[in-house]
C-alpha cells in the first residue's frame, strides 16, 4: 500500500477481514491521474489485501455546487468503467449510487443534529470549493454534504477511508458524528480513519489541485494524444532550469510529481535529469511516462468500455446490496435512539 503510515498498513494486513473500506466520487466527469495515485490505487490495494470495498457514486453530492447534474447516469457508468479499469474487482466490490439506497440518506437528518453549524462554517475545504464554484449564493448543501458524507461511510460501518487530502475536514467530521453519537445514544458507530496516499494532493495543469471541475485534469481513460496535448498546455514559466519548487513553482512542481509517480523516482531526480533543457523536455517526458504507465489499464478500459450493460448491472448489483447494509444499520439507529 501506498499509504504514509506504515503502522495502519501492518495492522491492515495483519487482519484484512476485520476492515471495510468506502470512499467515493462524484459522477461529475471521468477519473483523472489525481484520483488514481491519490485513492483509486489504494482502493484497489486495500482490496487485493482482502478488505471488503464499498465505493459510492456520490450523485447527490454533484448538487453541492451547481443547480444540476448533467447526464448524471452517463457519468455514473463511466465512474464505473474508471474503477473496474483501475483493478476494483465487481464481483467484490459494493459499488452503489446515493440516490439508490434511501435509508443511506435518512441517516443524514439524526446525524445533522449532531454538529453545530460554526462547526460546519469551519470547514477548510467547503470554503475552498465555495470560492471555486463563482456563484454568488451558496446552497444549505455545500455546508452539509460532509454531514452526507458521514452517511455514506457510517451506513456500513467502514473503518477505512482513502482519500485525497482535501477530504481530511470531512473525515473529522465523520469522526465527530460517529462519537456524539455513540456518546447520546451508546455504541453503534466506528471511528473510521482517512488512509492518505503517498500522493494525497496532485496538482493539475494549473498548478492547483486536479479537479474533474476546474478543467485542469488529465483523465485517466483520455488517448495518448489527448495526454499529449493536455499537458503541453500545462502552466510552466519562463525558467529553463528545472527545479521542484512546489511553492514558488507549482506548475513545474506539479509535472515533476506526476513524472515521479510514473517511474517510480523523485521529483528532484527528475528534475536534475532535465536540468536546463526547460519546461518542454520536461512536458516530453511527463507525457511519455504518463502515458507507458497508463497503457495497460486504458486499454482494459476500451475493452470494458464496449458492454455498458454490464456497468449498469455493476451498479444494480451494488445497490441491491448496499440497500440491505444501509436498512439493517437504519434499524439499529432507530433501535438505539428510541424511534420507530
Ligand atoms: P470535482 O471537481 O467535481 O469535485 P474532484 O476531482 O475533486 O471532482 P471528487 O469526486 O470530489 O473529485 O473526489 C473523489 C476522491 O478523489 C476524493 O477522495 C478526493 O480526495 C480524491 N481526489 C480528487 N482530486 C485529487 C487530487 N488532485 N489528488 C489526490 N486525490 C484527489
Ligand atoms: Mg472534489
Amino acid at each position: 500500500m501506498t499509504t504514509t503510515d506504515s503502522t495502519t498498513a501492518d495492522r491492515i494486513r495483519r487482519n484484512p477481514g476485520h476492515h471495510r473500506v468506502l470512499t467515493g466520487d462524484r459522477p461529475t466527469g471521468p477519473l483523472h491521474l489525481g484520483h488514481y495515485f491519490g485513492t483509486l490505487q489504494n482502493r484497489v490495494e486495500l482490496q487485493r489485501l482482502g478488505v471488503e470495498l464499498f465505493v459510492v457514486v456520490a450523485d447527490y453530492q454533484v448538487l453541492t455546487d451547481r443547480d444540476r447534474a448533467d447526464n448524471p447516469a452517463e457519468h455514473a457508468e463511466n465512474l464505473v468503467l474508471d474503477y473496474l479499469a483501475a483493478g476494483i474487482d465487481p464481483d467484490r466490490a459494493t459499488v452503489f449510487a446515493h440516490s439508490a439506497v434511501p435509508a443511506l440518506n435518512q441517516l443524514l437528518l439524526p446525524f445533522l443534529s449532531l454538529v453545530s453549524v460554526a462547526e460546519l462554517g469551519r470547514n477548510p475545504t467547503v470554503k475552498d470549493e465555495i470560492a471555486h464554484s463563482g456563484r454568488s449564493t451558496v446552497s444549505g448543501l455545500m455546508f452539509t454534504y460532509p454531514v452526507h458524507q458521514a452517511a455514506d461511510i457510517l451506513f456500513c460501518k467502514a473503518d477505512l477511508v482513502p482519500v485525497g487530502q482535501d477530504q481530511i475536514p470531512h473525515l473529522e467530521t465523520t469522526r465527530t458524528v460517529a462519537r456524539r453519537f455513540n456518546e447520546r445514544y451508546g455504541p453503534v458507530f466506528p471511528q473510521p480513519e482517512a488512509l492518505l496516499s503517498a500522493a494525497p494532493l496532485l496538482l493539475g495543469t494549473d498548478g492547483g489541485k486536479m479537479s474533474k471541475s476546474r478543467g485542469n485534469a488529465v483523465p485517466l481513460g483520455a488517448t495518448e494524444d489527448d495526454t499529449a496535448r493536455l499537458l503541453r498546455a500545462a502552466t510552466t514559466d519562463a525558467d529553463r532550469r528545472i527545479s521542484h519548487d512546489p511553492e514558488h513553482r507549482p506548475g513545474v512542481a506539479g509535472l515533476l510529481q506526476l513524472a515521479a509517480l510514473c517511474l517510480d523516482r523523485t521529483p528532484e531526480d527528475v528534475a536534475e535529469e532535465i536540468g536546463d533543457r526547460g519546461a518542454a523536455a520536461l512536458k516530453r517526458l511527463v507525457t511519455e511516462a504518463v502515458n507507458e504507465y497508463f497503457r495497460p489499464i486504458r486499454a482494459r478500459r476500451a475493452e470494458l468500455a464496449a458492454d455498458r450493460g454490464f456497468l449498469r448491472d455493476v451498479l444494480r448489483n451494488g445497490n441491491e446490496r448496499a440497500n440491505k447494509v444501509a436498512d439493517t444499520t437504519l434499524a439499529e439507529v432507530r433501535e438505539a435512539m428510541g424511534t420507530a
